[in-house]
């Protein structure tokens, strides 16, 4: 029989580069493993990092302010490079619980710290049995430099847990996500204004929601702001309108702003808009579901389907609501009226705009080759390799990035934490002011035109158009997440152009991307007088 407390084995590996003093500056750019068709994806990340590092690096040399000669502000630049890089902490666990059947089972998982250039850290939880520490790792890179491509100001974490939540009972599945907060907490990886987590893959509102309540009634009992601790809750528990599918209109926003691009679409020979690209999704979960939704409402049209028990295929188009509601009912996707299964690997049918929002690595050496779609749109995290990625540039195929396409969900997870923090709904305190304004307006203009032309002819009604109407009540919080989503996605996106064209980097918007993000995070570090002494 176990004792509970003397099982629990945590480690933390930490090390608190922030106030490291550094010793002789050596370029430490990677060779990124593109040479492996199944490279480690930590190293998938640095190798990108390394890329994004090399267009920018004279260029923050250049700009560096003060009187140090330009060997010293080398020397400079390449040290934040360095501290930027590595993953600053990672909290190993094991905890036991308890199954239905009676036995006791260790549970493994994971949470790193990649940054705490800004604090809190943010990032999701994940459940699957891929989890390791190099995946964690490399998931926590990945936020750190996509909430910089965003401009959300978070370091970025990751948390996994190794099990197929399929094969554990709602109970047992709370048991492990309420004990894993504990162990978080305790070790300094959760807290509003620390870590933040998120949901990720096989993790959703219920989870989050236990993870709050577990910290509000523990570690965090006397904080008022104890439910910023996490993101993605339910409403009733201090979520946000629109979370939920956050990611899949981040997503769809992602491409529209390239897709509206006249210069962009002749750059792979197609016309601007949505309207009959067809897309194939792989995953059919929360990213891809509500990016399937997007792109069906605009326009575009869903070929193919891949999910983990088999792949769909319809030529004339797949309704996402018809899908979701067979999934529903039937909690598979294979067996959907009029889409058969396509014969073949799924990623590599005829389509326009391939989505992969499954797993990483699913684009690799291997299979790039043979891949139709003109434009690869990075749900998922990391579904691309090094050496896909140089194989997609040498075919002239555009993907749209990770650590900007799917940026939407940490966006509007930046949301809810505000609104958390401020103790009020958005809208809530301007909503009856802006309605009143609004008719204020209208009666305005009618009074102006009725003392200027009479009302001889009866009075002048000043009608608002169907657009107005809708707006006249004032902005929801719905509305509001939605246009600020909408921005955040648009502005990234010209930011992204901007340096793809700024450094001729043709169609590697990645690299473009990366060397935003490092820009970013750099100049964090160094205009906080970082010592590098
Ligand atoms: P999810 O668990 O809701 O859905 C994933 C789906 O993909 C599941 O239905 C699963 O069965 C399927 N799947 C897994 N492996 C597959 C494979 N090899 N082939 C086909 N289907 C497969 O997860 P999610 O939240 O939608 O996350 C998907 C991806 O998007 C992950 O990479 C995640 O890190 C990334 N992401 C998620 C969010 C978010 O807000 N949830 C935000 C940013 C990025």
């Amino acid at each position: 029989m176990f004792r509970l407390g003397s099982q629990v084995r945590s480690r933390v590996q930490a090390s608190v580069r922030g106030s490291a003093r550094l010793g002789p500056v050596v370029r430490v750019y990677s060779q990124a493993p593109d040479r492996d068709d199944d490279p480690e994806f930590f190293g998938m990340v640095e190798g990108f990092f390394d890329r994004g590092a090399a267009i920018i690096e004279d260029k923050l040399v250049e700009e560096l302010k003060g009187r140090e000669s330009p060997e010293q502000k080398k020397n400079r630049v390449q040290g934040i490079l360095q501290i930027i890089k590595p993953c600053n902490h990672v909290l190993s666990l094991h905890f036991p619980i308890r199954r239905d059947h009676g036995q006791w089972e260790m549970i493994e998982a994971y949470r790193a710290q990649h940054s705490q250039h800004r604090t809190p850290c943010k990032g999701g939880i994940r459940y699957s049995t891929d989890v390791c520490l190099d995946e964690v790792k490399a998931l926590a890179s990945l936020m750190t430099y996509k909430c910089a491509v965003v401009d959300v100001p978070f370091g970025g974490a990751k948390a996994g847990v190794k099990i197929n939540p399929k094969l554990y009972s709602d109970g047992e599945l709370e048991k492990i996500t309420r004990r894993l907060t504990i162990e978080l907490a305790k070790k300094g990886f959760i807290g509003p204004g620390i870590d933040v987590p998120a949901p990720d893959m096989s993790t959703g509102e219920r989870e989050m929601s236990w993870i709050a309540d577990t910290f509000a009634t523990t570690m965090g009992y006397n904080d008022i702001n104890a439910n910023a601790c996490v993101t993605g809750k339910p409403i009733s528990q201090g979520g946000i309108h629109g979370r939920i599918s956050a990611t899949g209109r981040g997503v769809f926003h992602g491409i529209e702003n390239f897709i509206n691009e006249a210069s962009y679409m002749s750059k792979v020979g197609m016309i601007p808009g949505f309207h009959e690209k067809t897309f194939i999704v792989q995953g059919f979960g929360n990213v891809g579901l509500h990016t399937m939704r997007y792109l069906h409402r605009f326009g575009a049209k869903c070929v193919g389907v891949g999910e983990l028990d088999g792949n769909i295929w319809n030529p004339n188009g797949i309704d996402p609501k018809e899908l979701e509601n067979y999934k529903l009912a039937n909690g598979t996707i294979v067996g959907f009226p009029g889409s058969p299964p396509y014969e073949g690997d799924i990623l590599e049918a005829e389509c326009d705009i391939l989505i992969p929002a499954a797993g990483e690595k699913q684009l690799t050496k291997s299979n790039a080759h043979r891949i139709k779609a003109k434009i690869i749109a990075e749900g998922a995290n990391g579904p691309t390799t090094p050496a896909a990625d140089r194989i997609f540039l040498e075919r002239n195929i555009m993907v749209f990035p990770d650590l900007f396409l799917n940026a939407g969900g940490v966006t509007v997870s930046y949301f809810e934490w505000l609104k958390n923090l401020n103790h009020v709904s958005y809208g809530r305190l301007t909503f009856k002011y802006e309605r009143d304004s609004n008719y204020h307006l209208l009666m305005s203009v009618q009074e102006s035109l009725e003392s200027k032309f009479g009302k001889h002819g009866g009075s002048i009604p000043v009608v608002p158009t169907s657009e107005f109407q809708a707006r006249i009540a004032g902005a929801s919080e719905k509305d509001i997440v939605h246009s600020g989503l909408a921005y955040t996605m648009e502005r990234s996106a010209r930011q992204i152009m901007r340096t793809a064209n700024k450094y001729n980097l043709g169609l590697d918007l990645r690299t473009a991307a990366y060397a935003n993000a490092i820009e970013k995070v750099f100049k964090v570090y160094n205009e906080a007088g970082l010592i590098l002494t």
